[in-house]
């Protein structure tokens, strides 16, 4: 069969076996477009039934979660966990907590988790979990029931060598505790290998918290370098003010570039004095209050309310909030405002209309799956200090990370020439980690 109606038919049926999840939709679209070159290379690949089976995950796992509130009220969550592909390694991906949770957004994560794992270069397979439950305004007390409740169902379904969870949006150090240790008391095992983002005192990795945000800056670097650029300088509008863009923001500090912005689900701020990085953790990390409260205590910014931070110029772009949050519109603003570059923090924050936008007007674009491998990454070797039961320390961590980015970055650009667009990180990441994956499940046989 033509290679490209064989990839239409592949994604005509997984649409149709997959209704109502226009996200996960999304992220098979956009790998599946941009694979074909590969296919032709690998017929291989086509009669081993690859691709039918990568879209499919391995393994679907759905739950209740029951938990009791503060007043005394019974409330009842969904729990999910999506086990997409462990050919390369035990299954490995975050935990995220959030009202828009749902199968179709799991599976999204799940699937561009065995890609960017893939490209890491280490032996970790995808996946992805978590819940609608919404931790805002909830007290220590409650999460900590829903996180042991939750764990007391999917305990069963993990181990260092099954799959090793870790955090993702709505799942930091808190909720990591509370699920790890549930998990030590059903099991009566203090297995440090299977959980990562564990606090640095009982088997977590230093840099693990910094890794993504570092990370997805390490590879505005790479990108910006092989233009003979810098960051030295430059503007940065950043989106989000989780554990992802701060860290991205104190990178591009360090490197002598000024963010001006973060965001919350309330609006943004913009700090033409640059963000004041201790500000920004103290009311995100410790009070756990909303954006608006930066403008409060700091006069050099101004809190805009209900909208996003793309429409304030700058030289590069890190969206590390959440996915779609950077549409047609929005890329069209920064490109006016003079973006040179744009590294994805978060998961597929970029629509597919921003996407072409940014790579027909000459922006330097990185995928998240490429960008913001630095997170899991980390987590890798975070299980490889678990099992050595050894403790590396900050920056000898930091340089690991550095270099693994350094090979992210060309690992993707290797392949954008090889499949004939040189530059082009979209196509480079999806066939760098599809290759990898597609070699492993060919070695292993049809299971
Ligand atoms: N949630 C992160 C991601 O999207 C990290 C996953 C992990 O460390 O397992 O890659």
């Amino acid at each position: 069969m033509h290679v490209q109606a064989y990839i239409d038919n592949v994604f005509r049926t997984a649409v149709s076996r997959n209704a109502g999840e226009p996200e996960f939709h999304q992220a098979l679209h956009e790998v599946l477009e941009s694979i074909g070159p590969v296919l032709e290379q690998h017929p291989e690949y086509l009669e081993a039934g690859i691709l039918e089976r990568l879209v499919e995950p391995e393994r679907q796992i759905m739950f209740r979660v029951p938990w009791v509130d503060d007043s005394g009220s019974v409330q009842v969550n969904r729990g999910f966990r999506v086990q997409f592909n462990s050919a390369l390694g035990p299954y490995k991906g975050g935990l995220r907590f959030h009202p828009s949770v749902n199968l179709g957004i799991i599976k999204f994560l799940g699937f561009e988790q065995i890609l960017k794992n893939a490209l890491t270069g280490q032996g970790i397979g995808g996946a992805k979990g978590g819940s609608d439950f919404d931790p805002h305004g909830r007290s220590d007390r409650e999460i900590e029931r829903f996180s042991q409740s939750f764990m007391t169902e999917l305990y069963r379904h993990l181990g260092e060598h099954t799959d090793v969870p870790a955090g993702d949006i709505g799942v930091g150090a808190r909720e990591i505790g509370y699920l790890f240790g549930q998990y030590r008391k059903i099991t009566n095992r203090h297995e440090s290998g299977m959980f990562t983002g564990k606090g640095v005192q009982w088997g977590g990795a230093e840099v693990r918290t910094e890794a993504t945000g570092y990370g997805a800056v390490f590879f505005l670097q790479e990108m910006l370098a092989r233009r003979g650029e810098g960051l030295e300088g430059r503007t940065a509008i950043v989106s989000g003010s989780g554990n992802v863009a701060i860290y991205a923001i104190e990178k591009l500090h360090q490197l002598g570039a000024k963010a001006l912005t973060a965001s919350d689900s309330s609006g943004y701020i913009v700090d033409e004095a640059g963000i004041d990085l201790e500000l920004l953790k103290q009311l995100k990390e410790v009070e756990r209050v909303r954006i608006s409260e930066y403008a409060e205590r700091r006069s050099s910014a101004r809190f805009v309310p209900d909208r996003r931070v793309w429409e304030v110029s700058g030289d590069v772009a890190i969206p590390s909030a959440t996915q779609n949050e950077l549409d047609g519109d929005d890329a069209a603003a920064l490109i006016a405002g003079g973006v040179i570059a744009v590294s994805e923090g978060a998961n597929m924050p970029s629509t597919p209309e921003a996407v072409t936008a940014f790579q027909e007007a000459g922006v330097l674009f990185a995928p998240g799956k490429a960008a913001n491998a630095g997170g899991v990454a980390t987590s890798a070797l975070e299980m490889s200090q678990n099992a050595s039961r050894q403790r590396w320390g900050f920056d000898d961590s930091e340089a690991r990370l550095r270099d693994i980015m350094s090979n992210v970055h060309d690992a993707a650009f290797a392949a954008s020439e090889r499949y004939g667009r040189p530059g082009d990180y979209v196509l480079g990441a999806n066939a760098a980690g599809f290759v990898r994956v597609a070699d492993a499940m060919l070695a292993q046989g049809l299971i």
